[in-house]
């Protein structure tokens, strides 16, 4: 059998930057939560970025719960999210009580639709029911086109909260994904572009917000020699040693995301004279990180998404569907969903016709070619 190939795995630095942090914080005995990892994480993601603040938490999922919850989400209210996406960005809006409605995708750029985002905002009006926050997903890499979403936000005064776990380093009209809407969530989960085996990170420029976020990290402890708990509290909060790796990561993010570039348009060259395969569109409007690379198949080419993934699988190559979106979940399909499309909805057609492409940055170029030549052989049959 051959060494598996995995759709994106962890990739430490060649340098050893990771194991160079974390021996520090086991010298200096820092092995618990908080120590300068943390903080130093913190400053230099944020610094990357180009925000006032960071709060290292334990998840992106974490971010995302005291994320909406710094932004006022609680009990009955709405919040609006986009539904081609992994459902960690919207089951914190069920932590809070509160009920998501999901917006459909547009066709560019597959993320949240602004023509959709309108209805919804009209209908939302209409029931004097406004949503308390708009979470905006930038998938597999790529940013929202976020403009025009910005714009309704400004204009109905609801703030967004950018779900950025996969598109860290991605820009959007020259500024960094995740630092664009009020407030921005990274996530460093095993498969994300840089990992720390697990964790997240808030952002924003307004430092109320990250500050409260690792207030309630830690246990909403009082400023008090005793324990002191005005707050219901969350034990969210980066482990210093975890921060160790995300330092050593982050040293290492432009390398990956020129690498994932690379696959990219490997993928893309590779695939040039098959009328059936079309690589997922990146916009103009900015940078991709590449995440992962997905592709989509021509609704009627014989060759269908399963039958790219068993042929994958049989030679131990990792690959799988898009997300499905989350209005056809059988845990969320309650709830409203908003498309401005009067065909199948840009998410479900994805979701139905899109294969997420083995991505991993230790892939070689050997195997890569093998990839796309298994693809190939395919449509010759
Ligand atoms: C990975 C991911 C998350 C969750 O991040 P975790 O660190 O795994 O909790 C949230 N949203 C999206 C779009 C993701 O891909």
């Amino acid at each position: 059998m051959n060494e598996r190939i995995y759709l994106a795995s962890p990739h430490m630095s060649e340098q050893g930057y990771e194991e160079q942090y974390v021996k520090e914080a086991f010298e200096t005995n820092w092995v618990a939560p908080l120590g300068p990892n943390v903080t130093n994480f913190e400053k230099e993601l944020a610094q990357y970025v180009g925000v006032k603040s960071a709060s290292a938490l334990s998840s992106g999922t974490a971010a995302i719960h005291l994320g909406l919850k710094a932004l006022g989400v609680t009990t009955g209210d709405v919040v609006f999210c986009s539904t081609l996406t992994f459902s960690a960005s919207c089951n914190p809006i069920l932590y809070l009580g509160a009920t998501p409605v999901f917006i459909d995708s547009n066709a560019l750029t597959w993320n949240m639709c602004p023509k959709a985002l309108k209805l919804a905002f009209e209908n939302a009006e209409k029931n004097n029911q406004l949503p308390k926050a708009v979470v905006v997903v930038n998938l597999y890499g790529q940013s929202a086109d976020m403009d025009p979403i910005l714009e309704l936000c400004q204009q109905y005064t609801v703030p967004i909260l950018e779900d950025a776990a996969e598109s860290l380093g991605a820009t959007y009209k020259g500024r960094m994904s995740g630092t664009i809407g009020d407030i921005g969530i990274y996530s460093f989960n095993g498969n994300k572009i840089i990992t720390t085996s697990g964790g997240g990170m808030m952002v924003s420029n307004n430092e109320d917000y990250t500050k409260k976020a690792t207030f309630w990290a830690t246990q909403s402890r009082e400023a008090e020699r005793h324990y002191e708990h005005k707050e219901i509290g969350y034990n969210y909060r980066m482990s210093n040693v975890v921060a160790g790796i995300g330092r050593g990561q982050l040293k290492v993010l432009n390398d990956r995301i020129a690498k994932k570039k690379e696959i990219y348009e490997t993928y893309k060259e590779g695939f040039r004279d098959i009328e059936d395969i079309q690589m997922m569109n990146i916009c103009d409007f900015g940078e991709s990180n590449y995440w992962l690379s997905v592709m989509t198949l021509k609704e009627d080419s014989k060759v269908k998404p399963l039958d790219i993934m068993l042929a994958l699988e049989s030679e131990n190559i990792e690959s799988r569907p898009v997300w499905k979106p989350m209005h056809l979940q059988p845990v969320f399909k309650q709830y409203p969903f908003f498309t401005a499309t009067k065909e199948i909805p840009f998410s479900e057609d994805y979701f139905n016709r899109g294969v997420c492409l083995p991505s991993d940055t230790k892939m070689t170029k050997e195997q890569q070619e093998f990839i796309i030549k298994l693809i190939k052989q395919l449509f010759e049959q």
